[in-house]
C-alpha cells in the first residue's frame, strides 16, 4: 500500500518499555516463584485521593438528572477547570491568562498533536537522552531533527549553543529519564536563545509538581520573555495519579504567539471534542479542594526518591535526579541490557536500560520512585547486596564501557 505514510519506516521497531516488559514477562514466564519488584515503569502507583473520587460521583450524579446533565464541552476546556489552572499558577507567581489554557486529555496529546500547527518542513532540536515520544512525533511528521547532548560534563542539561538552530525546541524539565531539572537562570538562556533565533520553545513540565529545590524552574513562564516565545505543556499524570484518568494542559500565550494560540484552537476544534466532564471535575478537586491530599501522595514518591538516593550516595553511586524529580539515572560502567538482565536475574529488580532514551546513553540506567514505600524499601535492601557483588565482578564478567 503505497499511500501509508512512509516515514513510519523510520520508527524504532519496538518501542522501549515494551522491550522491558517482553524481557520481565520471559523471565516470569521460565522462573514463576521470583518475587519481582519494578522499579521500571514511569506510571502512577498512588491511588486518586478523596476529593477527587469525590468530585467524581458528584459529576457522574450532574450527569444523571435532567437538570445538570451535560454534552458536548467547549474545546479548550470547561472555565471552571481553566481557572483552576490559572489560578494553579498564580499560587507559584506565575501570572497566565484563562485564555492561554487548552485543557488536553493529557500531555502527549500536546507533545504529539501540537505539531499539527507547523509547518511540514519545520526542523527540530530535542535533547538527547530524552521521553522518547518527541523524537518519535516528530519522526512521523517527517521533520528534520538535530539533537542537543545531554552527558556527564554538563549534568545532563544541555544549554543552547551558536552552532544549533531549529525552529522548535523541546525542553523537558524535570527531565525524564535523568531527573535532571533547570534552573530558572538556566532557562534564561534557553529564552534569550528562541527569542534571539525566533524558534519556538515546547516546554513539557509534566514532572513540575517534584521540583523541590528553590532556584528550580516550575514553569518557563517563571522568565521574562517565555510569554512570547514559549508553549508549555503540563499534565496531571504524575501529580494526581492521573496516568488512566487522563487530563492534562497546553497553554499558548496570547501576545506575541497569538496566532499560534488561535491556529491550536481551530486544530483542537476541529480534530478533537474535548475531554469529559467528570475528568475536568476531578482534575478541578486535585488543583483546588483535593490539592493537599494531593501533595501528601507526592510526598509518598519523593520519600520513595529519597530513600534511593540516600542508598546511591552511601554506595558512592554516579547518578543525577531523585531531588526534584521521581526519577534516578545511574552508570553502571556496563552495556545497559546486559545491567537490565544482570540485576533481573540475580536481584528480580527491573529497571529501564538508558540505551533506550538516548543515542548516547549505554552504561546508563533509569529507576522510578513510582513504587510503595515497603517495596522501594525492599529493593533498595536488594540492591545495596547486588550492587556489592556486581563491583566486585564486574570486571571479570563484563566488557567495560569507555567513559
Ligand atoms: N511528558 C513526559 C516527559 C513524560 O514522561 C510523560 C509520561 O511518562 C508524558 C509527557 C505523558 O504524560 P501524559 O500521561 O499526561 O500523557
Amino acid at each position: 500500500m503505497k499511500k501509508l505514510n512512509k516515514n513510519f519506516n523510520l520508527l524504532a521497531d519496538d518501542y522501549l518499555f515494551a522491550k522491558v516488559s517482553a524481557a520481565v514477562e520471559k523471565y516470569k514466564a521460565d522462573f514463576p516463584q521470583s518475587d519481582i519488584i519494578s522499579l521500571g515503569v514511569g506510571d502512577a502507583t498512588q491511588p486518586l485521593v478523596g476529593k477527587v473520587i469525590k468530585a467524581c460521583n458528584d459529576a457522574a450524579f450532574e450527569m444523571s438528572t435532567d437538570k445538570f446533565f451535560r454534552g458536548y464541552g467547549p474545546y479548550d476546556g470547561y472555565p471552571f477547570l481553566k481557572q483552576a489552572i490559572v489560578d494553579y499558577y498564580k499560587r507559584r507567581g506565575v501570572v497566565i491568562d484563562i485564555d492561554d489554557v487548552f485543557v488536553t486529555d493529557g500531555a502527549k496529546n500536546g507533545v504529539g498533536n501540537l505539531l499539527d500547527i507547523f509547518d511540514s518542513d519545520v526542523s527540530v532540536m530535542i535533547p538527547d537522552p530524552v521521553y522518547p515520544a518527541y523524537v518519535d512525533a516528530n519522526v512521523m511528521a517527517g521533520h528534520k531533527i538535530v539533537y542537543v547532548e545531554g552527558n556527564r560534563g554538563n549534568g545532563f542539561l544541555p544549554m543552547p549553543s551558536k552552532k544549533i538552530k531549529a525552529d522548535l525546541i523541546y525542553i523537558c524539565s524535570p527531565n525524564n529519564p535523568t531527573g535532571a531539572a533547570y534552573t530558572v537562570d538556566q532557562l534564561k538562556e534557553w529564552v534569550k536563545f528562541a527569542l534571539d533565533t525566533d524558534a519556538i520553545i515546547i516546554y513539557d513540565a509534566a514532572y513540575e509538581a517534584f521540583a523541590e529545590e528553590k532556584n528550580i524552574a516550575r514553569s518557563i513562564y517563571q522568565v521574562n520573555g517565555a510569554r512570547d516565545c514559549a508553549i508549555e505543556i503540563c499534565s496531571l499524570s504524575k501529580i494526581a495519579g492521573f496516568t488512566g484518568v487522563r487530563c492534562g494542559w497546553t497553554v499558548i500565550p496570547g501576545g506575541n504567539l497569538t496566532n499560534v494560540n488561535r491556529m491550536w484552537y481551530k486544530r483542537q476544534s476541529i480534530k478533537s471534542n474535548g475531554t469529559g466532564y467528570i475528568v475536568q471535575r476531578m482534575a478541578e478537586a486535585a488543583l483546588k479542594g483535593g490539592y493537599d491530599e494531593v501533595v501528601k501522595s507526592l510526598g509518598v514518591y519523593k520519600s520513595n526518591a529519597k530513600l534511593i538516593t540516600d542508598k546511591f550516595k552511601k554506595l558512592g553511586m554516579e547518578f543525577t535526579g531523585g531531588v526534584n524529580s521521581p526519577y534516578i539515572w545511574f552508570y553502571t560502567g556496563v552495556d545497559s541490557w546486559e545491567f537490565f538482565d544482570y540485576l533481573l536475574k540475580k536481584a528480580k529488580i527491573v529497571c529501564t536500560p538508558g540505551s533506550g532514551f538516548g543515542k548516547n546513553c549505554n552504561g546508563w540506567i533509569r529507576i522510578t520512585a513510582f513504587n510503595t514505600p515497603a517495596r522501594t524499601a525492599e529493593a533498595i535492601k536488594r540492591f545495596e547486596m547486588f550492587w556489592k557483588d556486581f563491583i566486585e565482578v564486574r570486571g571479570s564478567i563484563f566488557k567495560p564501557l569507555k567513559k
